[in-house]
């Protein structure tokens, strides 16, 4: 008799007395959790497949279904804990390495909410955003270190490319084959509504998006996935991708079930194969060797787009940042351990990299003790969850945000964490045609516009209350800024003051 050890982590509750038997949650579950019994003519649910997606919980027509996490448990052990001993049982019975995706759920701090924003009261008045104009648009790219005139005295236009944004928000890399096709969609005509970018990430540029490229930052990673002339020049700027928070030091895999025809000639790779992005640039070993390219794809743009470098936050993350401003690169960006991704090893994504809050203000820290602040713009990722973690975030130093799990929730995900499967639920994490057409994209559009256009009253609200009027003065301004519960370490290197000094 098979023994099975790995006992179900959510149990499927079906309230039989509001049950219609309809089978509108087996039609609709990708994971084929519900079966109709038809010798009984009963709902019936497999809980052994269940990855808590709540699809079937949203679309009960009579609200019969609900998701709980089992209770079922082992004998109390400080030590070996639950999830520990049946991640043994699963590679005990695979041989294999835990994938997972999404980011980091561990409980490690989250120093966005060990900070607390400053108000202004008497002295300084604070703003009423409503009847007081607040700029919210920046600039990213390197920022020239002098005014130059000509013999007439005329300002000469030194700046370097830029990236113009009406809010310091911008859609992160999720590429074509990790996300769907209605997903990118959705991503890239909110961008242009918004006026804020999105980023193909490694898998290339879908011909359909061209359309979009004002707004599209495309990736050159270690795979080169769809890089060519015409998707260089169909961009706004181009990024550089050298790491990535949910899975520093290692390379990115699309397994070839999920590299469908439009998907290989988008990525220029024969339909079914595994995509494999190595770990490193085999290019690049070497801060000069970054310049090279960095300069290569600057003359393959005639000089004109921001060059982006992105890594994932590591230990010596400001020395790294500090060789890139270095480099030639135009905007460093950087994505903490909290990022999503599509798929990672869970050994990786739980335990490689820092928060983003102590990389980012250890980068501009490092950046402007070194004189070179200007050399770069910086744009931060990694579980940016809200207008309050973008506020703390420019007060940290950041020049802008990326957002990438919170679009997709925007988008209806529900972080189940099993975007490796390819049977998301929600037409998000998938290339199968009967779920991808689930996420409409003119309502995925219209949520992430409605999104982000909330941000940005919550936003111009808190600049408002701290008496700043645009996000220029909001950069860097870490006295806008005090920590609760921290050490003194974790505030040295925050660069901020304790609550109450
Ligand atoms: S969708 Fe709801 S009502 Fe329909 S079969 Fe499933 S549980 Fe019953
Ligand atoms: S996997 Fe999702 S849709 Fe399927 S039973 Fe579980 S919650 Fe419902
Ligand atoms: S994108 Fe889909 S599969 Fe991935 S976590 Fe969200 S709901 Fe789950």
């Amino acid at each position: 008799m098979p023994i099975n050890f790995i006992h179900p982590e959510y149990e499927v509750i079906r309230d039989f007395n509001k049950c219609i038997k309809c089978r509108v949650c087996e039609r609709q579950c990708s994971n084929e959790v519900h079966k109709l019994d038809p010798d009984h003519n009963i709902m019936t649910a497999d809980d052994s497949k269940c990855v808590c997606c709540h699809r079937c919980v949203s679309v009960c027509p009579t609200k019969a279904l609900k998701i709980v996490k089992s209770d079922h448990t082992f004998k109390t052990n400080s030590n070996w804990m639950p999830e520990t001993i049946t991640e043994i049982y699963r590679q005990a019975e695979s041989g294999g390495v835990l994938l997972s995706s999404m980011g980091n759920p561990k409980p490690f701090p989250v120093y966005w909410d060990k900070i607390l924003i400053n108000a202004s009261q008497v002295t300084n008045p604070s703003i009423d955003p409503l009847r007081e104009p607040m700029e919210t648009k920046t600039f990213l790219g390197a920022k020239p270190n002098k005014i130059e005139r000509d013999k007439d005295g005329r300002l000469i236009n030194n700046l370097p490319p830029q990236l113009e944004l009406t809010l310091p928000i911008m859609f992160s890399a999720m590429s074509y084959g990790s996300i769907s096709y209605n997903a990118h969609e959705s991503l890239a005509r909110a961008a242009r509504e918004l006026g804020i970018y999105y980023n193909t990430g490694e898998g290339g540029l879908h011909e359909d998006f061209y359309q979009y490229g004002a707004n599209t930052i495309v990736q050159v990673a270690s795979g080169r996935f769809g890089v060519h002339k015409g998707y260089l020049d169909a961009a706004a700027a181009v990024e550089i991708k050298m790491g990535q928070g949910a899975k520093p030091g290692i390379g990115g895999h699309l397994p070839g079930t999920k590299i469908g025809s439009d998907i290989s000639k988008t990525r220029m790779i024969p339909e079914g194969t595994d995509a494999i992005s190595p770990a490193p640039h085999h290019d690049i070993y070497s801060i000069e060797d970054l310049r090279q390219l960095v300069y290569s794809l600057k003359e393959a743009t005639e000089y004109k787009k921001p060059v982006i470098v992105k890594i994932a936050a590591v230990h010596n993350v400001a020395a790294i940042a500090s060789g890139i401003a270095r480099s030639g690169a135009d905007i460093i960006s950087i994505d903490g351990f909290r990022g999503g991704t599509g798929a990672a090893p869970t050994r990786i994504r739980d335990n490689v990299g820092i928060p983003i809050e102590l990389a980012l203000a250890s980068v501009d820290e490092r950046l402007r003790a070194e004189g070179i602040r200007g050399n770069v713009s910086l744009v931060i990722g990694g579980s940016v969850r809200s207008s309050t973690d973008v506020v703390k975030a420019i007060a940290l130093g950041a020049d802008a945000v990326y957002i990438g799990t919170a679009a997709l929730i925007a988008l209806g995900c529900h972080l189940c964490r099993s975007c490796h499967t390819g049977l998301c639920n929600w037409g998000i994490a998938t290339q199968k045609a009967e779920l991808v057409k689930r996420l409409n994209p003119e309502v995925g559009y219209t949520r992430l516009v409605n999104l982000i256009t909330a941000w940005r009253h919550e936003i111009t609200e808190l600049m408002g209350c701290m008496g700043i009027n645009s996000i220029e003065a909001l950069k860097g301004n870490r006295l806008m800024l005090r920590g609760i519960g921290l050490n003194e370490k974790e505030l040295e290197i925050l660069g901020i003051k304790h609550a109450g000094e």
